[in-house]
């Protein structure tokens, strides 16, 4: 058979020359056979640079819940870049976009905002310090909170203490603890009254869509709250994607701070920390410094508007319809994998999953651990030639605008993947 990437391995080696690994963010360098060049993205569908077209369950890592290249975002933005792209000053955008947070998410009396998931989580614990004059912090095993140093560890796939990369300043990391989660035991030996903050990711989904304990959330809000601890819940993922109000809408558990992020701009570089209006007072006191030359400037502002109406106006049907969507996804990857003999689990939660390469139900961080993760990689290449896009470690999301056309193709593509995938490794 002949290449069927020449488009994508030419400009990977082009890009190479000059942009270190030949991606612009490390994560992509593990799809094979070659991070794929994309030309279009179109609802439900990319198109890469050899005119190959893809159903796409990556959506850019979670940004795209109205799918790519929505109308009314684009048409916001249209109208914003015709009148300026910065102004470096405050602009009637900035009012709309905090409205739209505090009118949508439950927890938020009064937001800020930043430019992508990692800044924000950082401007919580900033606060969070401020408002309990406490210093650590207390992250789960296996929980993911952005690339900066202090929270990259314990990260998915990685052990308690170990850094996420090299070049990290251990001593950054020195004030946070790491605790198992969905386990109130741990959580209660490490709270004392220096923990300022309790930050988690309400369903653990870049772990494997772990989903909380039936009462855990609640025990873990009156365990800080008798601490005088704060609860932070980085809905980066989670926010607008399991509920309009995220997870601390569908679990009905209110956290006294929220980072956003993801699905708040559409594919615009957007993230916001929102909560209770005493705790953000840090902030609008000034005790806080919050700064940044890109904050909410009014094109990623006018995403935010458009964004959040939309969801708003569609949220009746759009969650019942991801719940249908994700689970007949997870259907259709369980059952051919299955039929093929492969050993394919999958996690699933309304409009995320997570697919695992395992013999045994993966539950929770140590399961992923024994998970093998390059037969996943390996079958994520199977699918990619049959023109189906998922991001190579496991996770898939599904989109406003995936339906029962897209599920069709992806049960075609996904039978001759295993298919495939059999033969190579020998299980039929
Ligand atoms: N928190 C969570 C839960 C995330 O999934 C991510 C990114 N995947 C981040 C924070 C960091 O966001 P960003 O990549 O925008 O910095």
């Amino acid at each position: 058979m002949g290449d069927r990437y020449p488009g994508s391995r030419a400009q990977h080696e082009r890009s190479r020359q000059s942009l270190a690994r030949g991606v612009a963010t490390g994560i992509r360098a593990g799809q094979r056979p070659v991070p794929i060049s994309f030309v279009g993205g179109n609802g439900a569908y990319l198109t890469d640079i050899d005119g190959h077209g893809y159903v796409d369950y990556a959506l850019a890592y979670g940004p795209m819940l109205l799918g790519h290249s929505p109308e009314p975002v684009l048409a916001a933005v249209r109208r914003q870049l015709s009148e300026g792209l910065a102004y470096g000053a405050s602009h009637v955008l900035e009012a709309e976009a905090a409205e739209a947070l505090c009118r949508t998410v439950p927890c938020a009396e009064l937001c800020v905002f930043s430019n992508s998931g990692s800044e924000a989580v950082h401007t919580a614990i900033r606060i969070a310090r401020a408002a309990t004059g406490r210093t650590r912090v207390v992250k789960f095993l296996g929980h993911f909170h952005g690339w900066l140093d202090p929270l990259a560890v314990g990260t998915p796939g990685h052990g308690e203490t170990e850094l996420a990369t090299k070049g990290q300043d251990p001593l950054a990391s020195a004030s946070v603890s790491v605790c198992r989660w969905n386990d109130l035991d741990a959580l209660e030996a490490v709270l004392d009254d220096d923990v300022a903050a309790v930050i988690m990711e309400p369903v653990a989904v870049n772990g494997g869509c772990f989903a909380p304990e039936p009462g855990y959330l609640e025990a873990v809000k009156a365990l800080t709250e008798a601490a005088g601890s704060l609860l932070i819940f980085d809905e980066v993922i989670t926010g607008f994607r399991l509920a309009l109000g995220g997870a601390q809408e569908r679990y009905g558990v209110l956290p006294d701070l929220a980072v956003l992020g993801k699905a708040l701009g559409s594919g615009f570089p957007i993230s916001a920390v929102c909560g209770r209006g005493d705790v953000l007072e840090e902030v609008a006191s000034g005790r806080v410094e919050h700064i940044g030359t890109f904050n909410l400037n009014p094109l990623c502002a006018s995403a935010v508007v458009a964004s959040v109406a939309e969801l708003e106006k569609l949220a009746p049907r759009l969650y019942p319809q991801l719940d249908a969507v994700g689970g007949a996804l997870a259907e259709i990857l369980v059952t051919e994998a299955a039929h093929a003999g492969l050993p394919l689990v999958v996690n699933q939660l309304g409009g995320a999953a997570y697919a695992f390469w395992s013999n045994e139900p993966v539950g929770s961080h140590m399961d992923a651990l024994t998970a093998d993760g390059n037969a996943y990689r390996r079958f994520a290449e199977a699918l990619l030639d049959e023109g189906v896009h998922v991001i190579p470690r496991g996770l898939l999301y599904v989109s406003a605008v995936h339906g029962e056309p897209e599920l069709e193709l992806t049960r075609q593509a996904v039978r001759r993947a295993c298919a495939t995938a059999a033969e190579t490794t020998g299980v039929a």
